[in-house]
């Protein structure tokens, strides 16, 4: 061994900082594998997924792309097969039962697209959102009508689920699963039942929990125009994130800029229309330039 290698074996050294372990949600390699009989399905295909405390990310992708299994596992609800997935403190690989219920009262707030499985039908907005909730009745109260003004529905607080449209239950939904003052806020496709309008209305919504309380929010989404109401877009296709649009206001202008996401052994994705564009199959030839990769289709003249 030589000298040099023995000196970054000593005490001096310190460790790599862990993949992502500034970030509130980080997803490595992360792995899910359904076995239905003899077939199995391979959910997520190694993903890698990081979310800043404080952010709103859309998640969009095909159906079954791996979307609602990603979010099962980011909500305790499902155990990934494989990889590292952290959420705060919170270690999701290696958490045992009792800390999963710990997890899902006190890290994770959760609205599913089905606007009945969201909301007590017997029990009126303001009743919904103050039941996650402690500490003495007229302070609850109290605070559910403050969330449902944040959500704009503190005008249905008196009503239950059947005497409002699906936009304003989605809203109550929100108000909801914010109650308990989760720092990660996860809906799966929560306008998924909605027309147009209505569904710019709950992303409105979303937006002003994650800017007005600071909660995280990650939200799923088959509807590709969401990227124009969110900073962060992540593509999901087989299990594995493709590509990012990252949305930037400069004075007026509201620019979209597209990424491939590069996985830590530096893989990437080159889009099929790129890849069809200039007929690269298997192998492509890379050059290193001062600023940039060049990439060109095999065979091609140097
Ligand atoms: P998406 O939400 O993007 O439509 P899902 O995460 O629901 O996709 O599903 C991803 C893949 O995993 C699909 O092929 C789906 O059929 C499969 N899958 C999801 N849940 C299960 C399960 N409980 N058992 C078997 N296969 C499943
Ligand atoms: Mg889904």
């Amino acid at each position: 061994m030589s000298d040099s290698t023995l000196q970054a074996l000593g005490g001096g050294a310190t460790p790599p900082a862990q993949f992502g372990h500034d970030a509130l949600v980080a997803c490595d390699n992360l792995v899910r594998i359904f076995q239905s009989g003899t077939v199995e399905v391979q959910a997520l295909q190694g993903l890698d997924l990081l979310v800043d405390q404080g952010e709103m990310v859309a998640v969009v992708g095909a159906s079954g792309s791996g979307k609602s299994t990603l979010l099962a596992v980011l909500s305790g609800m499902d155990a990934p097969t494989a990889g590292r997935v952290r959420v705060g403190r919170w270690d999701l690989m290696a958490m045992h039962a009792k800390e999963r219920v710990a997890y899902r009262r006190q890290m994770v707030g959760f609205v599913w697209q089905q606007t009945s499985r969201n909301l007590l039908p017997y029990l009126t907005s303001r009743q919904n959102v103050a039941l996650p909730m402690t500490g003495p009745r007229r302070l609850r109260a109290a605070r559910a009508g403050e969330l449902l003004d944040l959500v704009g529905v503190g005008h249905v607080a008196d009503r239950q689920p059947q005497e409002m449209s699906g936009g304003e239950q989605q809203r109550v939904a929100i108000a909801t699963a914010l109650a308990n003052e989760p720092q990660l806020l996860l809906a799966d496709e929560p306008t998924g039942e909605l027309d147009t309008a209505t569904a710019q209305e709950v992303f409105d919504a979303l937006r002003r929990a994650n800017r007005e309380s600071g909660t995280t929010v990650v939200v799923v989404t088959h509807d590709p125009a969401v990227s124009g109401l969110v900073e962060r877009t992540v593509a999901i296709r087989d299990g594995r994130t493709s590509s990012e649009v990252l949305r930037r206001d400069t004075g007026g202008d509201v620019t979209h800029e597209e990424y491939a996401v590069m996985d830590r052994a530096g893989r990437l994705q080159v889009p099929r229309e790129y890849r069809e564009a200039l007929a690269m199959t298997r192998r492509v030839r890379l050059a290193l330039e001062a600023d940039h990769l060049g990439v060109w289709p095999d065979g091609s003249p140097r």
